[in-house]
């Protein structure tokens, strides 16, 4: 059987398209940390590629999806799998008009056509050339209240990312973060019962910190059941320009971490990553010129990941074994089907893999049990991205999708539950059909009723 080929550009067989936010300040101020511009979104320098982009194009949602199709289809990347990931500040705190607004004209833009309100839009997406497999919202744990979960259910969200950096309330108080580690704990918990897949930003070196402080935090997030993200994007510290810690760091004698210091701390927090979790990415791309510290090495993942295969260290994160990234792995390898019980947030979580016996990952899928109830918040088959129907010699297209979901009915039949949902893209609607399930009368996740 023929390898797999080098993946052009998703490894994970999704293609992700960034829609940026129009600049507002977040409600509670300003996090110290946080560049906080008048002209761009708070969170991000006007030198940011994706900013100038947006920035170009007034943050027109429509033109912004049309601008970056045109883009991705010149460069030869399909287009019918797309994760739109909303970016810029707290997406949840904009006026609400602004918030349906934007993501109708989101869907409206990979429909090619407007429609009369967010619902339409959605349904005409269902069968779109360019379909939402997925979608992503950079969210605070303060924004997570039931009604804000609806809402987000609403849009069409798959993925939420919150920010929870230091999980210590000494910090948040001193960083000026406005929430508290209780408001971390409660968010988790209702965006899992809700079926989001929940990703963490983790920033190690923040004043106040250390990197054995930073490490013990870091452990925490796996240890203690009340947190256990699926996903984790690692954004040291850095001081920028315009932000407060640039104007107050000589006062509090602050210095961020050198390159070496952050590998030390990244080469032991490494091996603590349970199978269950992905690293989305390390450092944030901060333009030097902002910078007013030395910066960081951009390639840091990829020193310590090297680093720590050549000491026979043991990585168990799920990007580093994804086939994708390893393309010497043929698919004719005898493969099986491997479970992982844990609990977290009051629940139990079950997560499916197909792996190979060197534990190279093909899928995975996350089933949650909790109050009498399961959900399954994420269905994943990895592969070379290839366009909706293309035949191919890889996993999204060999039924391992199938054979995740059976092993999930299986276990729910088990537990003498009758009804499994799952929290679809908008875009995989048709696929869950054809596997027996049905909308919702809420027309937000599929369910079928298990015999
Ligand atoms: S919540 Fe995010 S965008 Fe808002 S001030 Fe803090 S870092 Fe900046």
């Amino acid at each position: 059987m023929e390898k797999p080929k080098k993946p052009v550009r998703s490894a994970s067989g999704v293609t992700p398209l960034t829609v940026v936010l129009k600049p507002r300040k977040c409600n509670h101020g300003t996090c110290i940390y946080c560049p906080g511009g008048d002209f761009v979104p708070q969170s991000y320098t006007d030198k940011s590629p994706a900013i100038m982009r947006a920035l170009d194009l007034k943050f027109d949602p429509y033109e912004q999806v049309q601008a970056r199709l045109k883009v991705l289809k010149k460069m030869g990347h399909p287009t019918d799998k797309i994760e739109i990931i909303v970016l810029g500040g707290t997406f949840l705190q904009y006026d609400l008009d602004y918030q349906y607004d934007f993501i109708k004209s989101c869907f409206d833009s990979l429909n090619g056509k407007k429609s009369n309100n967010l619902e339409e839009a959605k349904k005409i997406n269902e069968t779109a050339e360019n379909r939402c497999v997925a979608l992503c919202i950079e969210n605070r744990p303060d924004n997570c209240s039931d009604e804000e979960i609806k809402r987000m259910l609403e849009f069409g969200c798959t993925r939420v990312e919150i920010g929870v950096q230091l999980p210590d309330d000494e910090i948040y108080k001193k960083i000026n973060r406005g929430h508290t580690v209780q408001d971390v704990v409660d968010a988790t918990k209702r965006l899992k019962n809700a079926g989001f897949k929940v990703g963490y930003h983790f920033m190690p070196g923040l004043p106040y910190s250390n990197p054995e402080k930073d490490l013990k935090l870091f452990r925490m997030l796996f240890d203690k059941e009340d947190f256990r993200p699926d996903q984790l994007k690692i954004y040291p510290c850095q001081i920028v320009e315009d932000s407060p810690l640039a104007k107050m760091y000589e006062k509090i004698g602050y210095k961020s971490y050198s390159t070496e210091q952050m590998k030390k701390l990244l080469s032991e927090m490494f091996p603590i990553i349970p199978n269950y979790c992905r690293i989305m990415r390390i450092m944030r791309e901060i333009p030097k010129e902002k910078m007013l510290t030395e910066p960081m090495k951009l390639d840091l993942r990829n020193i310590i990941e090297e680093n720590l295969k050549k000491q026979g260290v043991e990585i168990k994160e799920i990007r580093l074994r994804e086939i994708g990234f390893n393309k010497e792995n043929s698919l004719n390898e005898d493969l099986k089907l491997k479970t992982t019980k844990y609990k977290a947030s009051n629940g139990t979580e079950y997560f499916l893999e197909v792996v190979n016996e060197k534990d190279v990952l093909f899928g995975l899928l996350r089933l949650r049990i909790f109050d009498g109830k399961a959900i399954i918040r994420e269905l994943h088959v990895y592969g070379q991205n290839l366009n909706l129907g293309e035949k191919g010699e890889i996993s999204q297209h060999r039924g391992f999708g199938k054979w995740l979901m059976q092993e999930a009915e299986k276990i729910v039949s088990s537990e003498g539950i009758k009804f499994l949902k799952v929290i679809s893209g908008v875009g995989v609607r048709e696929y869950y059909k054809k596997l027996g399930y049905e909308l919702d009368e809420d027309r937000i996740y599929v369910v079928k009723k298990l015999d």
